[in-house]
């Protein structure tokens, strides 16, 4: 029986959470779920978007999985999900791209992993006014994070069979900041001698990823240039919708998928559980449930490549429940 916090979140955020909870109950893993709260919808109640009860739960939890959280942009509360992967060291964001049959994009054959440092860059909120019309972010690299970032990623290509990673940085600009994310790629991949080590400039990385998307095997990089590549290589099999993450640290991992609260179909019963659903897969392969996650992640792609229950943003009318139940059904 494993002990799993899950937090339904705003917007499409329960709907989608239910579904990949029925999912999981389905493989018949026994999992004591426990509800936590987080969020706008959290902020309007309690005046607190993160109670430290939520942050107790995670720490307790096997796993946890979470629905998206609404974040207003420039003004309010500190984005719930920046503050979750912080206080609980959630340093390592990991997020396959996974090309799905049936669902049309600019390639079918993409299989690319990318690792995102998920507590440091730009991403440690330290702004400030110089004076009124300038303002400066400091984008915090460190060689601790940095090593511990590269360790994931080389054991994590190594659990794979994964052949190659590649650091993706801007050292060739920022040489103090980026040489360091780099050096410590560099020392950690010497520790690594079965797996292929290279680095990539990230402006060309981009370019590269749009052209041949197969020159790749697994990325590693830093808070910000991981947050647009990742959604760049969600783009190139079929986007957000049934793109999954994982947040991950020493003590806790969080499962969620990327896309956010989708406030224009919230409450609906349209939106589309897929990236829940396999940000679920991700956990029962985190609790080393293997077989679990085989069965629903070839379920999943069963319904997407018959085309017959698929979702409005895939082209298709079937809402969140009809679809699930497809899902179900495969298994
Ligand atoms: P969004 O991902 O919520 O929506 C973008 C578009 O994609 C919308 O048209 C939406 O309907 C569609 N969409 C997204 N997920 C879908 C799904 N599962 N099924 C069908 N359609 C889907 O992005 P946004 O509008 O930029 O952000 C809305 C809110 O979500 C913001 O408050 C933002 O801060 C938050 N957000 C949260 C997370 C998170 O918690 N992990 C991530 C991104 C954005």
């Amino acid at each position: 029986m494993y002990n799993i916090v899950y937090i339904p979140g705003d917007g499409i955020g329960p709907e989608v959470v239910n579904a990949a909870m029925r999912v999981v109950d389905a493989t018949g893993v026994k999992c004591n779920w426990q509800e936590a709260q987080a969020g706008l919808g959290t902020f309007e109640a309690t005046g607190d978007p993160l109670p430290e009860a939520t942050l107790e739960a995670i720490r307790g939890a096997d796993a946890s999985i979470k629905g998206p959280t609404a974040t207003a942009s420039g003004v309010g509360f500190r984005s719930v999900n920046v503050a979750l992967r912080q206080k609980l060291e959630l340093y390592a964001n990991f997020r396959p791209a996974r090309s799905i049959p049936g669902i049309k994009s600019r390639y079918d054959d993409v299989d690319l992993i990318v690792i995102r440092e998920n507590t440091e860059g730009l991403y440690s909120g330290l702004e400030h006014t110089v004076v009124p019309g300038v303002v400066e972010s400091l984008r915090v690299i460190s060689a601790k994070a940095s090593e511990r970032i590269a360790k994931f990623a080389f054991d994590t290509a190594r659990r794979q069979g994964r052949k190659r990673v590649t650091c993706v940085h801007k050292a060739n600009i920022l040489k103090l900041s980026d040489g360091l994310f780099l050096d410590s790629c560099k020392k950690i991949a010497a520790e690594y001698s079965d797996i292929e080590f290279d680095d990539c400039i990230v402006d060309a990385a981009a370019m590269k990823l749009v052209i041949d998307p197969h020159q790749f095997d697994m990325l590693v990089m830093e808070n910000l240039f991981g947050d647009i590549l990742s959604d760049l290589t969600s783009g190139l099999v079929g986007g957000l919708g049934v793109t999954p993450s994982a947040n991950v640290g020493d003590n806790a991992a969080v499962f969620e998928a990327v896309h956010g609260t989708a406030p224009d179909i919230a409450g609906k019963g349209l939106a589309n559980p897929t990236a829940l659903i396999q940000s679920a897969v991700l956990m029962l392969r985190f609790l080393g449930e293997k077989d679990a996650a085989d069965r629903v992640d070839a379920a999943v792609r069963k319904v997407m490549a018959e085309g017959q229950a698929v979702t409005g943003d895939l082209g298709g009318s079937a809402g969140t429940t009809e679809y699930t139940d497809a899902v179900l059904a495969a298994m």
